[in-house]
């Protein structure tokens, strides 16, 4: 072993950024390396190529370490780390690293501070080259599994047969990622992936690459502008949905392109947080676990694939950071960042009270969750007993274990419109029913599975259905509208569900989206019964009756309220689409994401008046949009006089716990205060008054 004493001369001490520079200079020598802190010291030796241990050994300018290495390099080690310590880790003594905030929207939860990485979207082999230039010892690589590097080989066959043996290993890569999420029992999101390994095999792909390469290109970049062209054709249909899918196909374009390049996946070295303008999902999955320690985007959106499948992982994400590339430096550069996907705060290069703050911050939270999690047999409640149902929103049968381990007591939204999403045409009464019913047998008699009607149009667009393209289809033909048009598709699933509930022997429960008028809601119950009638002439089992809600979310709905609230069982507003029409923001732009804010008290108000009008004709009312599974928003809107949230089962949890910590007259007295506002900050803040409290 080989050691080294040094006085730290730095301003701020070993801070977030000099401690970058010290433990990528570490991850350098495969010795071990250490530091403790001689003139303070704090327990257990740091791992100086850890960057939060480091950082916990608390070193202030002035303190004494010792460097100490371990290993076969010890001594070229401690040769480097004396000199570059002596350099003050590349600071010059006045640098005290102010912060500079990036901040962005949430989206995925969970606090993260590492140096950054810049990965190249395009692929591995352009990675290492800007690595090589700018010296970083930053980029790792990690070797193509299934004999990649013979289909890269240009060797005897010929450019077709490398293009369709590369996109094979590509599709048998990406279902391997997929069972990876399958194993952490997220099937859900290692659909995202398989859907991506049929993209790689693709015949129209495949044979566009190939009629490229036939050209003159060659094959990685035949491959490359085949999905490019695929991915744009995508994009300019503008909506967010297919937008994701576009990033998804130039995914996989640059897979197959670094397979035929013999190239690996550009991996950080050491725990990083990738800073990009956008990510390729199948990054996410295939950085081993550890070394990716978050994700910031300056563009992207929380309902992108990224962050989908990084929330299923862990990993925080904050996504639509405006400036972020241009304010944060490459990764030579040594420079930490820290996020937190909870609130969007992001912070280049922060400082040891932030750090602090953060760690602190990270602490609470995981004791926050640990306590939520322990009230999870228990109905949801608030202290003094007012009883609130806790529902789930799904999007397919598959989700129903993870709702019902979560304590769920039913389905307050099943988005039927993702059975028509990744298909060429659309699945047929037979296969709805089987859906149905699978989701209706999961949560038996007792608990009810509201089924929405496919609220397809606006950001959901089917392109098999040959809907004709409309300038704004937010306001266009979406969902019950579509009753007009394509009054066949609802009957299809008015008949599947009269027939799944037959059979699964419970009473089913159906709403219908974007409904704006009293013609609507006749139009809804219509339809309902002449699907019934078509079961009963055909002799299957049909229940009697169907319990039928309305979803509030257009504000001529809720203006309409007390007259609708006589055509329907229920209301369930979606403050999502009500928050978009109300605040007129388009909810999948992100240059409008902070008017995009379901506490703002215009969108308040306007659910005030929905159940008041609910509660003129005595039927219930749920909230299913994203308002509900947000601590803050569930408490405002219980005081609002809501019954019922409906949220992803990870939400469930945090609804609980923030409900259990208030009384029934401190959430009226919030709502009151809340309806007073005229701004989200302030009823954020005022919500915050309550659940910081438990
Ligand atoms: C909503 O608009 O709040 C809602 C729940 O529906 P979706 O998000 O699917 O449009
Ligand atoms: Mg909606």
């Amino acid at each position: 072993m080989k050691s080294v004493e040094i006085q730290i001369r730095n301003e701020s001490g070993l801070h977030a950024r000099p401690a970058a520079v010290l433990i990528r200079a570490a991850a350098g020598f495969r010795s071990r390396i250490g530091l403790d802190n001689v003139t303070t010291p704090a327990g257990p030796a740091a791992d100086a190529k850890s960057l939060v241990s480091v950082l916990a050994a608390g070193v202030e300018k002035g303190h004494r370490v010792r460097i100490w290495a371990d290993g076969e390099d010890e001594a070229e080690a401690i040769d480097a780390l004396r000199e570059l310590l002596g350099d003050g880790l590349g600071e010059r003594p006045a640098e005290t690293g102010a912060p500079i905030a990036v901040p962005g929207v949430p989206a995925a939860p969970g606090i993260a501070v590492g140096p950054i990485w810049r990965p190249d979207v395009d692929g591995a082999a352009g990675v290492v080259g800007v690595a090589e230039a700018d010296g970083a010892a930053g980029v790792g690589e990690v070797a193509e599994a299934d004999g990649a590097a013979g289909v890269g080989a240009p060797g005897a066959a010929g450019p077709e047969a490398r293009i369709r043996s590369a996109a094979a290993v590509a599709a048998s890569q990406l279902d391997a990622l997929a069972a990876r999420l399958c194993e952490l029992d997220r099937s859900g999101e290692a659909e995202i992936l398989e859907a991506q390994a049929l993209m790689a095999v693709d015949p129209a792909l495949l044979d566009e690459a190939v009629r490229l390469a036939a050209g003159g290109l060659d094959p990685a970049a035949a491959s490359r502008a085949s999905a490019e062209a695929s991915a744009r054709t995508l994009a300019g249909l503008d909506d967010e949905l297919l937008a994701a899918r576009a990033a998804d196909v130039r995914d996989v374009g640059a897979r197959v392109a670094r397979i035929l390049a013999g190239a690996g996946v550009a991996v950080p070295a050491v725990p990083s947080i990738a800073v990009a303008a956008d990510l390729a999902p199948s990054l996410v999955a295939e950085v081993p676990p550890g070394l990716l320690l978050g994700v910031v985007l300056s563009g992207g959106s929380p309902t992108a694939h990224v962050a989908i499948l990084a929330r299923s992982l862990g990993i925080p994400v904050v996504v639509a950071a405006a400036g972020l590339l241009d304010r944060a430096p490459g990764e030579a550069a040594g420079t930490v960042i820290a996020i937190d996907g909870e609130t969007g705060e992001v912070l280049v290069d922060p400082g040891p009270a932030d750090l602090r703050r953060l760690v602190s911050l990270r602490t609470a939270r995981a004791e926050r969750d640990r306590r939520a999690a322990a009230l999870r047999g228990r109905p949801a409640a608030t202290r003094d007993g007012h009883r609130v149902t806790l529902l789930a929103n799904i999007r397919s049968p598959e989700d129903a274990a993870r709702a019902i381990a979560a304590g769920a007591e039913g389905v307050g939204l099943f988005r039927t419109e993702y059975l028509f999403m990744r298909r060429h045409s659309a699945p047929t009464e037979a296969e709805q029913m089987a859906a149905y019913r699978r989701a209706m047998e999961a949560f038996g008699p007792d608990r009810p599975v509201v089924i929405r009607l496919a609220d397809i149009g606006g950001d959901k667009q089917i392109p098999y259905l040959g809907l004709p393209d409309e300038p704004n289809p937010f306001l266009g033909v979406r969902a019950i509208r579509l009753a007009h048009g394509s009054r066949e598709l609802l009957l299809t699933q008015l008949r599947a569900i009269w027939r799944a509930a037959g059979l699964a022997r419970v009473t089913p429960h159906v709403m219908a989206a974007m409904v704006s008028t009293i013609a609507d809601a006749r139009l809804l119950v219509e339809l309902r019964e002449e699907a019934r009638a078509a079961v009963v002439a055909a002799g299957d089992p049909c229940p009697d009756r169907m319990v039928t809600g309305l979803m509030i979310e257009v504000p001529s709905a809720a203006i309409l309220a007390p007259e609708l609230a006589r055509l329907a069982d229920f209301f369930s507003i979606g403050t999502n689409d009500l928050t978009q029409y109300v605040l007129a923001a388009d909810r999948g732009n992100p240059s409008l994401a902070r008017l995009q804010d379901a506490l703002h008290p215009a969108v308040l108000r306007t659910i005030a008046s929905v159940v008041a009008g609910a509660d003129g004709a005595g039927i219930p009312v749920a909230v299913c949009g994203e308002l509900a599974g947000d601590p803050a928003g569930a408490l405002v809107l219980v005081g609002l006089g809501v019954n019922e949230l409906s949220a992803d089962a990870a939400s469930l949890d945090g609804i609980r716990a923030a409900l259990a910590g208030v009384t029934a007259a401190e959430l009226h007295e919030l709502a009151a205060r809340a309806l007073a506002a005229t701004d989200a900050e302030t009823v954020r803040a005022l919500a915050a008054g309550l659940t910081g409290r438990g």
